[in-house]
This record gives C-alpha cells, sequence and structure tokens, in this order.
C-alpha cells in the first residue's frame, strides 16, 4: 500500500493505529509547520521491546522492577508515529491533533513546538546506526505527510536536540541527516518506499 495520509482525519496508512491518551486539541488557527524526528528506546538501547508502545499508553506499571521504566511510568507523552527497528509504524495521534512530544521547545522564536509540529520517533539511540528500513519508512511518511499539508512542506525538519539544546540530543549523532535529504530527494527509490503494517 503506498503511504498516504488522510488531511481530513489526520489518520496514517497503513500503519497499526493505537491511539494514545496523551493527545489534545491543537491550538486554534494554528499550521503545523514543522516536523520532529526524535530517537527513544525503552529500556534505553535495548530493541523490540513493549515498552515504548507501553509509555505512550501510559501503561508501564509505577512498581515496574526496573529503576528505568518505573522512572518513567508517571510521564505522559505521545509521539503522532512511531517507527520500530523493522520498520514497524504505529500511529499513536491523528496529525489534526496535539502530541506531547517535544516538551520545553522552541524554533525560529516560537515555544511550544507541539502545538506547530508533528513529532515521529524511531526506535533507537543517539550512538547506534538507524536501520535502513527506518530512513525508508520516515522518508515516506514525511513525503505523505507533505502532499496531505501544504504548510509542512514549506516548513521544516529537525531532530529534537535542535528545538530543546540542552536539555534533549536525540535522534544523536547516529542519525544520519543527508541520509533522510538524499531519499526525500530521491523520490520513492528503488522498489518504492513502503511502510510495513505489522
Ligand atoms: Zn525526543
Amino acid at each position: 500500500m503506498f503511504p498516504t495520509v488522510n488531511p481530513t482525519s489526520g489518520i496514517f496508512q497503513p500503519a497499526r493505529h493505537c491511539w494514545s491518551p496523551n493527545r489534545d486539541a491543537r491550538p486554534l488557527h494554528t499550521s503545523t509547520e514543522l516536523i520532529v524526528v526524535h530517537g527513544i528506546s525503552l529500556p534505553p538501547g535495548v530493541f523490540g521491546t513493549e515498552w515504548v508502545e507501553a509509555l505512550f499508553m501510559n501503561r508501564i506499571p509505577n512498581d515496574h522492577p526496573d529503576p528505568l521504566l518505573r522512572s518513567v511510568s508517571s510521564l505522559r507523552v505521545s509521539a503522532h508515529l512511531y517507527i520500530a527497528r523493522d520498520g514497524r509504524t504505529i500511529q499513536f495521534v491523528p496529525f489534526l491533533e496535539r502530541a506531547w512530544h517535544a516538551g520545553a521547545s522552541h524554533w525560529r522564536g516560537r515555544e511550544h513546538c507541539n502545538d506547530f509540529s508533528v513529532g515521529i520517533e524511531l526506535e533507537g539511540t543517539d550512538e547506534q546506526a538507524y536501520e535502513p528500513v527506518q530512513y525508508q519508512n520516515l522518508a515516506a511518511a514525511i513525503r505523505a505527510l507533505w502532499d496531505a499539508y501544504p504548510s509542512l512542506a514549506a516548513g521544516a525538519i529537525v531532530g529534537h536536540s535542535e528545538i530543546a539544546p540542552g536539555r534533549k540530543t536525540d535522534p544523536g549523532p547516529a542519525f544520519d541527516w543527508a541520509r533522510l535529504r538524499q531519499i526525500l530527494a530521491a523520490g520513492t527509490g528503488p522498489g518504492g518506499a513502503a511502510v510495513s503494517s505489522p
């Protein structure tokens, strides 16, 4: 299936849809202009776990034996999309709504980047190379977003570290911006940029 975003519903296909409670309405008359790329793994550096999804769904037990998981269990956060190491993509928040991914942040003199951005999390760490399929599926999602929302196409793509300097470092030096730009510039590339659905 060719990746698409329905501009009216804000829903991305193909993806698994798992609506996070950590979302609300964007402020009125706010156009969406920014795509924020993040990196996350839970526990950090451990891939293929259920814990990122559990974090965005407020399902990490607050008495979990792992102190790291316990420490994030009370956070109320989300992202619009999550792309796992194997390319599986989950949508947690429709793009028309505000996901809680950026925290205290600013971009070009504006604060509260959640208001006007789309947040996309890649499963990873700052130091470990992201997977080729993650770049392909990220690019496919960005292209679908650009098609659906011209204000995003006219905007920018940044890392979380760029809008929350000194506080956040993701997606880290491991994220290859040149590679993302190259895929976006090249169109769908050989075989098309399929986004896998679980
Ligand atoms: Zn982040």
